[in-house]
């Protein structure tokens, strides 16, 4: 159903015009609304859930739990929707944004099947002219990306790509219909958390897989299970302390077992022991049994090597298993991956691994794909080559700013953005999950829930003062990504060429994105807006004078 949207002018802008209907621009759009303000989003998508409505590959699941991957702010939609298992499926998920916005009648001010084309800054209005595929501009006062982290596919370059005369499909744009792979010759590109959670499913579908893999991944078992109705019960008796416990004292906004002692130091009996449980226990857990796991490089070492000795223990071939085992970069340091009977899947007779660092990708043929050694025929070739991450989505747009630069040219040497909230330049824009805020380091729904309220706090401020333009400043930004970047260098993540790096596409500046610390990030951000907002400039009305924050 399209509904037909009240045209927007110079002289009757949006309040607020959201761009993207997954988790953050659905509760921002509620917070907003709520709060008495005209505003709309705009999306891509015929309908909600973002990421997890594209992302519709078999065996997509959340890597967080789904009982703290949800929603805390409203207190009967916690209680009154139940998932089933340790960790959701895609099309749980998926259901659960529709009961959110069914609950909240969201789809009324959502646009859907809109692409925003191009955006430029009125300073003479103060306003944003958002410019649409469908001809229409939209004139907002304010404008919030919600357009997430990891929502522009990374498609490589790979010469001959379109003559391939099979099929092709990228994992986040999976057909919506499905694909029958029943039989075929299936080829897999890419060894990312996509592909390790899809490997397993499609081996079991297909007639052969082959999988190309350039670098081997980190991955812990999730041990996934159907909830049981107690453990269900115990979690929405106790949400209220639990969700604060996740915002207010976790790094990461997910609750984990956190570790008592360092790894360095511990009798290496007693560190492999506290290891073999975490493993037995499933999950991103693993990443939390030591406090020096992230900071040390001896004590990293330690988990890596636990971790390789689980792939020969698994994979029966010592070849392929040693093809499987990550050497070259910290553990922990790319995203862990976390699976379900992934390494076993190599001992199934249907499934062979191609070792791209051995026999090199040269080119798709018409028929497959050509390495050094030999071509292997394909019926589908499945690319599960990840994203422009954090800030793809973000230059898309194909916003100008004030003087007369895209965000892309601003950013040409790597994103700046006071809090990952804002950049200068470019007044009345927000980005909820932005470059240089936790994001994609945390447990999303908790950074989303947590930019979405700072942000819907601010638009009532300005609303109360009479402000027409907020911008935050050059030496703000430039200090806040200071700061991301020495927090990073304290941990090992930048020893790994990481999607956090920009190091996945080619010629991405390599700047480490995401902040690390949930709760320390949420506290700067309280201190901020009890300052009256430091480091946002602000005219209107009130002409409030708001000091630098450095
Ligand atoms: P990814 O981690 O960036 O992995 C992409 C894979 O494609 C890598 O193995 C990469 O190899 C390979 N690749 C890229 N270009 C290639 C080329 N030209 N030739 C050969 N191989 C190539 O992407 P992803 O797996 O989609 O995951 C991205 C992120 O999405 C995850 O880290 C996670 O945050 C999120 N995610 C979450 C879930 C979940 O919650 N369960 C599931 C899926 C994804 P190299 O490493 O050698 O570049």
């Amino acid at each position: 159903m399209t509904k037909e949207f009240a045209a927007t002018t110079p002289n009757t802008p949006l309040d607020v015009a959201i761009i993207g209907a997954g988790f953050a621009g659905m509760y921002m759009l509620h917070r907003l609304r709520r709060a008495g303000f005209a505003v709309r989003v705009v999306e891509l998508g015929p309908d909600v859930g973002g990421t997890w409505y594209w992302n519709r590959y078999p065996g997509a699941r959340c890597d967080v739990e789904s009982l703290q991957y949800s929603y805390s702010f409203d207190e009967g939609i916690q209680q009154d929707w139940t998932w089933t298992e340790r960790f959701a499926t895609q099309p749980e998920i998926l259901r659960y944004a529709n009961f959110v916005a069914d609950r909240l009648d969201l789809r009324r001010d959502i646009q859907f099947g809109v692409r925003i084309t191009s955006g430029r800054f009125d300073t003479t209005a103060n306003q944003w002219v958002l410019e649409t595929d469908s001809g229409t501009a939209i004139h907002a006062r304010q404008v919030i990306t919600a357009v997430g982290c990891l929502s522009t596919a990374n498609v490589p370059q790979i010469a001959g790509m379109e003559s391939f005369e099979g099929q092709t499909i990228h994992t986040s744009d999976w057909p919506r219909d499905g694909v029958n792979l029943s039989g075929k010759r299936v080829a897999i590109i890419g060894t990312g958390s996509t592909a390790i959670q899809a490997i397993p499913e499609i081996a079991r579908q297909a007639g052969h897989l082959t999988v190309f893999q350039r670098t081997p991944n980190f991955s812990v078992p999730a041990r996934n299970a159907p909830l049981t109705p107690e453990t269900v019960d115990w979690w929405k008796k106790n949400y209220p302390d639990l969700r604060k416990k996740a915002r207010e004292t976790m790094r990461s906004g997910t609750i984990y077992d956190l570790p008592t002692r360092p790894a360095i130091g511990t009798d290496p009996a007693d560190v492999r022991a506290e290891l073999e449980a975490r493993w037995q226990k499933g999950g991103a857990n693993f990443a939390y049994a030591f406090s020096d796991l992230i900071f040390d490089e001896t004590a990293n070492a330690m988990a890596a090597e636990f971790v390789r000795d689980k792939i020969r223990s698994i994979v029966h071939d010592p070849e392929t298993a040693e093809a499987l085992c990550p050497k070259d970069y910290p553990i922990f340091c790319k995203r862990i991956c976390v699976d379900s009977d992934y390494f076993a899947t190599f001992n199934r007779p249907n499934v062979s691994l191609v070792n791209l660092r051995q026999t090199p990708l040269e080119r798709i043929t018409s028929k497959g794909v050509q390495t050094t050694d030999q071509e292997h025929e394909f019926d589908v070739i499945i690319y599960a080559t990840g994203f422009d991450a954090i800030t793809g989505s973000l230059l898309r747009l194909n916003l100008t700013g004030t003087q007369g630069r895209t965000l892309k040219e601003k950013w040409a040497d790597g994103p700046k953005a006071y809090l990952g909230l804002a950049t200068s330049e470019f007044p009345n824009l927000f980005m909820i999950t932005g470059p240089g805020s936790p994001s994609v380091l945390s447990n999303v729904l908790v950074s989303i829930e947590q930019h979405v309220e700072f942000l819907s706090d601010l638009m009532e401020h300005i609303r109360s003062h009479g402000i027409t333009r907020i911008e935050t400043t050059a030496k703000d930004e430039e200090d806040w990504a200071h700061h991301v970047t020495e927090v990073a260098h304290t941990t090992l993540y930048p020893k790994a060429a990481s999607w956090y790096m920009g190091a996945n596409i080619p010629g991405k500046p390599r700047v480490f994105m995401p902040y690390i610390g949930v709760d320390a990030y949420r506290k700067k951000c309280a201190e901020v807006a009890a300052q009256g907002y430091v480091g946002f400039q602000m005219n209107g009305a009130d002409a409030v004078a708001h000091a630098s924050a450095g």
